[in-house]
């Protein structure tokens, strides 16, 4: 069985040239990004127009192989999915019970409900086939509507969610989502460079939403994009996002209730430089993967999260995953990491166990909190593989 101190010395090992304490997560600005933002202020294009926004949004769109649109934050980005898709009050969206509250939010902001959906294993993600027979048992569809048998309510969407980069199994549940008229919106706020059988997560479904916040692989300081290959729904999308507004060279019609959820130029300027930087950082994060799993292979009771067969990785954030026998070491790991000097920290905290989410509709949850007493986050900034 692992214990506190051999997780220590392991992380002194695997991190023995970095300065303590060592960081959950730090971006890295080593490309062009101080000359993109000085670009910024000597022009005064810091704001609403310039060119860094359509810059950013068209390489980003060439590296996932859709179109992007840059918003001002990954929640924001998830809210437009939602509003795209054609969420309405009182619908259900179903979200794994296993994410950043940002997920879970989204549906809220929609005057929709959450219904969570367990993960498995081998993802850490939503579980397609306990998902498929939970709604075979719950849920009926008439025509392009899917129907909840025991509140009443549609079933409009489906939000899986790459948890720390690494990919779910999208063919699985996107059968899932055909076979129940689900719009399928990917939450890859975590997972962009990941891969699933070859292909970039995100735009995959009917659109995704990314994340560019300080701690993800690449940030613009506060920053979102939603993804698709619909180039209509990506037109819809900016307009949304942008109020709304026809475009006209001095009169202010809105044709419909848009959001200010654009993302300023001087954000897009910092994007510009981090998404050149990308393949660097990915080889970086898998280099650093690839040390943590060697490190802890020969520990009994605990194994590095790896990559599912089907997928390749961004390798976000390495997740040390306790067996059942030694879940009860997990506080003491995290107790003995921090005080080390070494930020780890536990998964979220289940949406199902948060005060305003307690009461809404949910399968069996068994693996989610398996996995919530079993998963300690590690110290995996790109920096550390250097
Ligand atoms: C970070 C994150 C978001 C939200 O992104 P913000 O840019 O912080 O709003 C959404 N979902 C998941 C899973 C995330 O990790």
């Amino acid at each position: 069985m692992i214990d506190a101190a051999a997780v220590v010395r392991t992380l002194e090992d695997v991190l023995r040239g970095a300065a303590r304490p060592v960081a959950l997560h730090e971006p890295v600005f080593d490309g062009s990004e101080w000359r993109n933002v000085k670009d910024c202020l000597d022009t005064g294009w810091v704001s609403s127009a310039g060119s860094y926004v359509d810059r950013f949004e068209r390489d980003l769109g060439e590296h996932v192989d859709g179109y992007a649109v840059a918003v001002s934050n990954g929640t924001s980005a998830l809210h437009a999915c939602l509003v795209l898709a054609g969420v309405e009050a009182n619908d259900e969206v179903l979200v794994p019970a296993l994410t950043f509250i940002a997920t879970a939010n989204a549906v809220s902001y929609c005057a929709a409900v959450p219904h969570f959906v367990d993960s498995t294993e081998a993802t850490l993600g939503m579980d397609p086939g306990r998902l498929s027979d939970y709604l075979s048992d719950i849920a009926e569809v008439r025509g392009t509507q899917c129907r909840n048998r025991k509140t009443g309510r549609r079933i409009k969407a489906v939000i899986p969610m790459h948890t720390f980069g690494h990919p779910v199994d999208l063919d699985a549940l996107g059968e899932v989502a055909a076979r129940f008229a689900l719009v399928l919106i990917e939450d890859a706020a975590e997972s962009l460079g990941s891969r699933y059988k070859g292909r970039h997560t995100g735009p995959l479904g009917q659109v995704g939403a990314l994340s560019f916040n300080g701690n993800k692989i690449i940030t613009t300081g506060g920053g979102g994009a939603l993804v698709t290959r619909d180039a209509g729904l990506a037109a819809r999308a900016k307009h949304l996002t942008t109020t709304a507004r026809i475009a006209h060279r001095w009169s202010f019609i809105h044709d419909q209730v848009g959001y200010n959820y654009r993302m300023p130029n001087i954000n897009a300027a910092l994007g510009c430089a981090q998404l050149e930087s990308l393949p660097g950082l990915l080889r970086r994060k898998r280099a650093l993967a690839a040390r943590y799993a060697a490190a802890f292979a020969g520990a009994k009771g605990a194994r590095i999260f790896a990559e599912p067969a089907f997928a390749s990785s961004n390798y976000w954030l390495n997740v040390l995953v306790l067996d059942e026998q030694s879940a009860d070491q997990r506080d003491e790991i995290l107790e003995a990491t921090n005080a080390g000097g070494f930020h780890t920290r536990p998964v979220w905290t289940p949406m199902h166990k948060l005060p305003m989410y307690a009461g809404c509709p949910r399968m069996e949850l068994g693996t989610v909190e398996s996995l919530e007493r079993r998963i300690v986050c590690l110290p995996s900034g790109p920096r550390l593989a250097s």
